[in-house]
């Protein structure tokens, strides 16, 4: 009680002078005081180093906060208000417990920098492309075993570092992504050693051939089909869903054959990993049927994926 008396008369005073940052670093605070929803000129809080597992409430309402700093406590999650920090532009979860992030973290416009290092994260949201302005993500030492395909989308990333997690590939087309600093040690990544296998004739689902059928008929632009699938929300919806042929670029909306390619380290990355990691990266690619992975090319085979519906 007597820490958390100490911490409102800080959050007093700054509110009194109107200050832009306040420091709780190290209170030892099970709980921040929800007085300090009223410092809402306030653009920068510390409150590393506490025993805090909720975030403290009307933070939400913070709308000039533009650094947060939550590294070394006890929180499992982030609540979905985050998203309504409009202005956040660096935010460090490091050393926590947390064990996923909610999606609305994903669309903080400004966000540039992302500290979760320490962590129990398994995934990321699917919606983290979003975050079109992040430069820095640092997720050392958590447990993901994926990245999210829409990762890509983060254009502006320079510094990566997912070192220490369980990823065994890494998404397609992740090898265009501006990274200058990318740890990516201490993952069980796959590595090339390509075995002979007999591969079967695949039979798709009518699903799946109605589907690459629709849209390979899209690509010949023909305006009967393309108008009729237009007016169908549940149509499109389920060939959003697709993605496409590394080889052939031809439709695939379920079925395919998980692939990888292996990237040296590309002119625009600046490795940075020990030495004792691969330099050889796996890139996830998916083929659209055998008669495409018999063609000349440079994918490895992974299994033969099939996500029923
Ligand atoms: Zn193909």
């Amino acid at each position: 009680m007597k820490r958390n008396k100490m911490a409102l008369e800080a959050i007093v005073r700054a509110a009194n002078r109107q200050n832009k940052s306040i420091d709780l670093t190290r209170k030892g605070l099970d709980q921040c005081p929800s007085a300090i929803g009223q410092l809402t000129r306030i653009e920068e809080i510390k409150l590393a180093n506490n025993r805090l597992t909720d975030l403290p409430e009307g933070l939400d309402s913070l709308t000039n906060i533009r650094t947060l700093n939550l590294n070394h406590n006890r929180l499992k999650c982030i609540p979905a208000e985050i998203g309504r920090l409009k202005n956040l532009e660096s935010l460090s979860v490091e050393h926590n417990q947390l064990e996923e992030l909610p999606f609305e973290l994903c669309y903080i416009e400004q966000l540039q920098k992302l500290y979760l290092g320490y962590n129990r994260l398994v995934s990321l949201p699917e919606e983290f492309g979003k975050l079109w302005r992040l430069k820095h993500l640092i997720l050392h030492k958590n447990r993901l075993q994926e990245l999210p395909a829409s990762i890509i989308d983060c254009t502006s990333l320079t510094i990566l570092d997912v070192a220490c997690n369980e990823l065994r590939t890494f998404p397609p087309e992740f090898e265009c992504l501006p990274l200058q600093s990318f740890h990516y040690e201490c993952n069980p990544l796959l590595e090339l050693k390509p075995v002979d296998s007999v591969q079967e004739e695949e039979v798709f689902a009518l699903k799946e051939i109605v589907a690459r059928f629709i849209m390979n008929e899209i690509k010949n632009d023909d305006p009967k089909v393309w108008q009729k699938i237009i007016a169908s929300p549940e149509m499109r919806t389920i060939l959003n869903e697709g993605s496409q042929c590394a080889l052939c670029g031809g439709f695939l909306l379920n079925t395919w054959l998980e692939c990888v390619k292996f990237v040296t380290t590309q002119k625009g990355f600046k490795l940075s990993s020990s030495s004792s990691a691969s330099t050889l990266m796996p890139i996830n690619a998916r083929l659209c049927s055998y008669k495409c992975f018999r063609k000349k090319h440079n994918f490895y085979g992974i299994a033969h994926s099939t996500n029923p519906q």
